[in-house]
């Protein structure tokens, strides 16, 4: 391990347990982002997949770190607390929906009983509809055969994308991290052409996101709460009046229907806010939002931008460097 990261968890380590720590995170809330938990750590450590994915060593490293150090509880606890406790907070949240949720991550939230918030792009649940960046990111990546790649590769550089020398580099790690880029670059395409592009990937055989009786069944368990991350995905500051509220009401209408007790809590896609999207969230019944913004909960601040960690399978296998940007985010 490099010195500085070495340093960093020496610190962070010593910031949580120290007195000072300790005091200025009493009362106080931590909450962690996460997205997808695969069934392979290898899988996960490719740099295109490292900030949205973790593998279930790491997770599980992650869960028995945080019970050290942290009461692990449900969001709601953290927004709406009660009995305040001796040791800070951690409530862990994940966006957007994927069917590994239920499938890896699920079971070991069970092992170590700790609760979890999930937070559905309503408009995938249940459907085959797929996630962008997973279904472009993937069939660049090849897991979808030679004849897929090509195809999309045609595709793109129709749109004026073509693809970086660099995505056919033989070493691993710099072909991965070069289609990170790319892959970002992409954000700037429209919807639409993102959309066709999905559509010319290859399906899976299992669809990406959760159905709904899976939803259900988490729910069941009492363990993991729901909310909405957007119907469709789409980015909320870029729509206008109408589409912003289409998109709201039936991301909430879904949860609603589909859902016990749906979290009174909205999740912007990509973090994305501005004004008239918190005051857009609040009319749709909403007292609170998770934005991307980093930064400790302490019951003050705008409660429609709540910051929130990060998780990437770096962090989760080395946690100690979350203590580190916990110390760094805690500092008034
Ligand atoms: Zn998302």
């Amino acid at each position: 391990m490099a010195i500085k990261q070495l340093l960093k968890r020496t610190s962070g380590w010593l910031y949580l347990n120290s007195p000072v720590g300790r005091n200025q995170l009493h009362g106080a809330g931590v909450i962690l982002m996460l997205h997808r938990v695969l069934a392979s750590d290898q899988a996960a450590e490719l740099p295109h997949r490292n900030e949205l994915c973790v593998g279930p060593k790491a997770f599980e490293h992650l869960l028995v770190w945080l019970k050290k150090h942290f009461d692990c509880v449900p969001l709601m606890d953290i927004l709406q607390p009660g009995a305040r406790s001796e040791r800070p907070k951690v409530a862990l949240t994940f966006d957007d929906g994927w069917r590994d949720n239920a499938v890896n991550a699920f079971p070991l939230l069970q092992k170590y009983q700790v609760p979890a918030s999930i937070f559905l792009s309503t408009d995938f649940i249940g459907s085959h509809q797929r996630f962008w960046w997973e279904s472009i990111g993937e069939t660049l990546w090849n897991s979808h055969g030679e004849q897929a790649r090509l195809h999309l590769i045609e595709r793109l550089q129709y749109l004026g994308r073509p693809l970086p020398t660099q995505c056919d580099d033989p070493d691993q790690q710099r072909r991965s991290l070069a289609l990170l880029n790319f892959l970002q670059g992409l954000k700037t395409l429209s919807p639409l052409d993102l959309n066709r592009l999905t559509d010319d990937c290859p399906q899976e055989s299992l669809p990406q996101a959760l159905d709904w009786q899976q939803v259900h069944n988490l729910e069941a368990s009492g363990l993991v709460r729901f909310g909405p991350h957007g119907a469709s995905h789409a980015i909320l500051t870029g729509l206008d009046d109408q589409r912003l509220d289409e998109e709201l009401s039936r991301s909430r209408d879904a949860l609603l229907h589909g859902c016990n007790q749906p979290l009174p809590v909205y999740c912007y896609p990509n973090g994305d806010n501005d004004a008239r999207v918190r005051q857009q969230v609040a009319r749709h019944d909403f007292p609170f939002a998770l934005g991307t913004g980093t930064g400790i909960y302490r019951g003050a601040g705008d409660p429609l931008a709540l910051p929130r960690f990060g998780v990437s399978q770096r962090t989760a296998r080395n946690p100690g460097l979350l203590s580190w940007r916990i110390y760094r985010g805690a500092r008034p």
